[in-house]
């Protein structure tokens, strides 16, 4: 995992994160843990997916890019 900062499989029920987290704030790793919990109720990037991250916490806009 190089490229993404986590990933869910709903099917197996897993999620990944990339060690490179732990260089990130708290606040960064407590929004990629929620962005992939939140895809074991949307799979996609839609406005649905958006909304229910946004209920929950704010964007943080510098959580959001992933490493090249
Ligand atoms: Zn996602």
């Amino acid at each position: 995992m190089k490229t993404k900062w986590g990933g869910s499989s709903p099917q197996r029920r897993t999620i990944r994160l990339n060690l490179e987290l732990a260089k990130k704030d708290i606040e960064c790793l407590d929004y990629i843990i929620l962005h992939e919990l939140a895809h074991f109720i949307v799979a996609n990037h839609s406005e649905r997916f958006t909304a229910l991250l946004d209920r929950h916490m704010p964007k943080l806009a510098a959580c959001k890019k992933a490493p090249q």
